[in-house]
């Protein structure tokens, strides 16, 4: 193969949530297995300039990367699926690109020229696009463009792909995932959307390779030859992506409708042999087969939009699949939660997860299952806010602080055991100025967390304001709460444990941004397993 990267575009048409982030990441996925270095971005059209301002219920997740970058929920998807770490490269919206041009403009780099949307804002969109491959460190960059073909927002990021293809030819092409809706009455499946879909492409000028359309019944012979001849692909360039029952299993799909050898031929790649994924069907197969079940209890305020813990849910596949065991998610809601019907509530859940969020929202409720959880030997596993809150409750009920509280909540409280940085304190902008990304954490010897790991210091991905008031410290230790992991270069609490409980550990960190199918985290692993012995 020339030593030209290759520029894969993934766009949507007909209509949202049609998984391009999940074929994008299968197509990778199936390169990678066939030896290749592959990396996967995303474009998204909004004007935030990152979606760490975003509240959940916007875009569900918000996922960190190592370099603290707060990022789209697809690009945990990536990661896990290809176990490589993705960056701030890797995610780019359209607030970042006039960010960008802006800045440009006002230093004076366009120094009498009218800055426009062609070609300043495409010029910055190319960049960004050609920036992977620059590195030098891939074969392939698959770019998937957000929102759908035809909205207003993503019409810059379509006429950037169409002027690449024009200056990159062979080395770039276009896939279109679209849609074919199944009319039950004649039991039909339609290809008019996809047609009209691909039209306007046709209209800005991009012509796409390979059609992948989404069905929820077989796509037969003539329906492909009949996409094909209207739309001006070859038939087995129409590509079947039926529903799947885990989104793991898509590259499979992916891999019996020949998309990666078809991909690999409109490249001018040749390609020899099969993709290697014994790993990954070996993965399937545990995960299709499971030997027992458990019941956790994910505790969280946004729980009625379930990708607003996505890369939870994710770590918990992966930790159940290394226990041969099926994790069954239990959202309950934190508001619902009182110090009366506690009891009823956690009833038959095997373990406690309490999850990340913001604000004061639900978190008493939280409080409350923690307390359940320490009092009743619950397995627990607190992430970030479920950290802090765990600091709250053991301040409040055994360190007798009633009036504990983080000063996220209660600003006033006589007993601020979670409290800001002084670094946090002049912060005037809300975006992009937590404490992000991957930091060291130095672990304490003989303790739960030192065990699991099984290694002296580890790094985990970081997105918060507050931390644990060192001022407590002593206090803390005397009544029985390790201090398992610690920043060795700050000394701010990472990681909290109660030896005295079966399994009771909370992380200032988030380990679910780091769980991937192949590497799955150690973590979510021992936590199922003292479900499962609970
Ligand atoms: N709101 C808390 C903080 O900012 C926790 C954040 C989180 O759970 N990600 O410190």
């Amino acid at each position: 193969m020339s030593n030209n990267t290759k520029y894969i575009f993934v766009t949507g048409g007909v209509t949202s949530s049609l998984g391009k982030g999940i074929i994008s990441a299968s197509l990778a996925k199936l390169l990678q297995a066939r030896g290749y270095t592959v990396t996967i971005q995303k474009l998204d059209p909004y004007i935030n300039v990152d979606p760490g301002t975003l509240n959940p219920y916007e875009h569900g997740e918000c996922y960190v990367t190592d370099d603290g970058a707060e990022t789209d929920l697809d690009l945990g998807h990536y990661e896990r699926f290809l176990n490589v770490p993705t960056s701030q490269a890797n995610n780019v919206t359209t607030g970042r690109i006039y960010q960008s041009v802006i800045e440009k403009e006002r230093k004076g780099e366009f120094l009498g020229k009218t800055v426009q949307v062609i070609p300043h804002i495409t010029d910055e969109i190319k960049n960004r696009i050609k920036l992977l491959g620059k590195t030098g460190q891939y074969q392939f960059v698959i770019t998937e463009i957000g929102g759908t073909v035809g909205d207003i927002e993503s019409l810059p990021y379509i006429e950037a792909v169409r002027q690449l293809k024009w200056e990159m030819g062979h080395d770039c092409m276009v896939i279109h995932l679209t849609l074919l809706p199944y009319l039950s009455t004649s039991g039909e499946l339609k290809t008019k959307p996809t047609q009209h879909s691909v039209k306007l492409l046709l209209e800005y000028g991009v012509q796409p390779d390979v059609l992948v359309c989404r069905a929820e019944h077989a796509i037969n012979q003539e329906i492909r030859r009949k996409i094909a001849l209207f739309c001006n692909v070859e038939p087995n360039a129409v590509i079947e992506a039926l529903d799947a029952s885990t989104i793991y299993e898509v590259p499979i799909f992916m891999e019996k409708e020949k998309l990666d050898v078809i991909v690999l031929k409109k490249l001018g790649i040749e390609s020899a042999g099969e993709p290697q994924l014994v790993k990954w069907k070996e993965f399937l197969q545990r995960l299709h087969n499971p030997k027992s079940e458990v019941k956790i209890g994910l505790i969280g305020k946004y729980v009625e939009l379930k990708d607003s813990y996505k890369s939870i849910a994710e770590a918990f596949i992966h930790a159940g699949v290394v226990n041969n065991c099926k994790v069954k998610l239990e959202w309950i809601h934190s508001e619902s939660l009182t110090e009366e019907n506690i009891k009823e509530k956690m009833a038959g859940l095997k373990g406690i997860l309490v999850a990340p969020g913001f604000g004061n929202r639900g978190i008493e409720g939280k409080i409350s299952a923690i307390k359940y959880a320490r009092e009743n030997n619950v397995p627990f596993f607190g992430i970030c806010l479920g950290m802090q809150c765990a600091v709250i409750e053991f301040a409040r009920n055994v360190l007798g602080l009633k009036d504990a509280h983080s000063r996220e909540m209660n600003p006033a409280t006589s007993s601020p055991v979670i409290d800001l940085l002084e670094a946090q304190k002049n912060i005037s902008h809300m975006g992009g100025t937590m404490r992000l990304g991957s930091y060291p954490c130095a672990l304490e010897e003989n303790t739960l967390a030192q065990k699991i790991y099984g290694k002296k210091e580890t790094n985990e991905r970081h997105r918060h304001r507050y931390e644990f008031n060192n001022e407590y410290t002593k206090s803390f230790k005397e009544a029985g709460m390790v201090l398992s992991g610690v920043n060795p270069n700050a000394g701010l609490v990472e990681i909290v444990e109660l030896p005295k409980h079966p399994f009771f550990i909370g992380v200032q960190f988030h380990p679910e941004y780091k769980s991937t199918v192949e590497n799955p985290h150690p973590l979510f692993v021992a936590f199922v397993k003292a479900a499962l012995d609970n």
